[in-house]
């Protein structure tokens, strides 16, 4: 099994293969091709298995095919959201967002609390393509009108089980009330509490259940 064997854009597997990646792990191997297909997704996985790769590849792919984005000085309007519990590691997964879209022309951007709102304000203003951020400060952003999740396409939970263990659920929730009820959604969680899988009942449309 190859990264061209998942159907990858040659820019993906360009950017792959800078990474060092020489074969996708077993999560990419499930998920990427059910991600494509425009399914969602619940994956019970550990972190070090791969997964942000799993949702990030296959995110950018499917923005990258939905058409050009918009020309300069176009309002780019957010199309994907990747919520993660902590700064570091809403941090860590915007670094591989960039990493594996960097031969694409998406933008991206981070967001999270503990530090000035004014730097996000204005890269929002800006527009980006895919978002990544904790709950709490993103629900403050869209409180205060800095950003519209009114039109996401692909919704990421990463390590759901830690934003709920942190507190994070009715902010969670609040987030979900604000995106289209037609979007794709994807789950990914290390462990399935009664709470996690009824969130997850909640938001997920017959998904593919992955364990690895
Ligand atoms: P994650 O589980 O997403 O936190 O990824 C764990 C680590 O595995 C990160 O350092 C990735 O760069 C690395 N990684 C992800 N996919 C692959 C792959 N297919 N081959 C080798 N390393 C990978």
């Amino acid at each position: 099994m190859t990264f061209e064997d998942l159907q990858l854009l040659p820019a993906l597997v360009e950017a792959v293969r800078e990474q060092g990646y020489e074969t996708p792990t077993p999560i990419q191997a499930e998920a990427i091709p059910a991600v494509l297909a425009g399914r969602d997704v619940l994956a019970g996985a550990q972190t070090g298995t791969g997964k942000t790769a799993a949702f990030t590849l296959p995110m950018l792919q499917l923005l990258a095919m939905r058409g050009e984005p918009p020309k300069r000085g176009v309002f780019r309007p957010v199309r994907a959201l990747v919520l993660a519990p902590t700064r570091e590691l809403a941090a860590q997964v915007e670094e591989s967002v960039k990493a594996y879209g960097k031969h694409l022309k998406l933008k991206s951007a981070v967001v999270f609390g503990g530090v000035g709102l004014k730097p996000q304000i204005d890269k929002l203003a800006k527009g980006v393509d895919i978002l990544v951020a904790t709950p709490g400060r993103l629900l403050d952003l869209a409180d205060q009108g800095h950003v519209n999740l009114g039109t996401v396409e692909i919704l990421v939970l990463d390590e759901a089980d830690r934003m709920l263990d942190m507190g994070f659920i009715h902010d969670v929730r609040k987030v979900l009330a604000l995106l289209p009820a037609n979007k794709q959604s994807l789950l990914f969680s290390a462990t399935f509490s009664d709470e996690i899988k009824e969130l997850a009942a909640g938001l997920l449309r017959d998904p593919l259940h992955i364990q690895v």
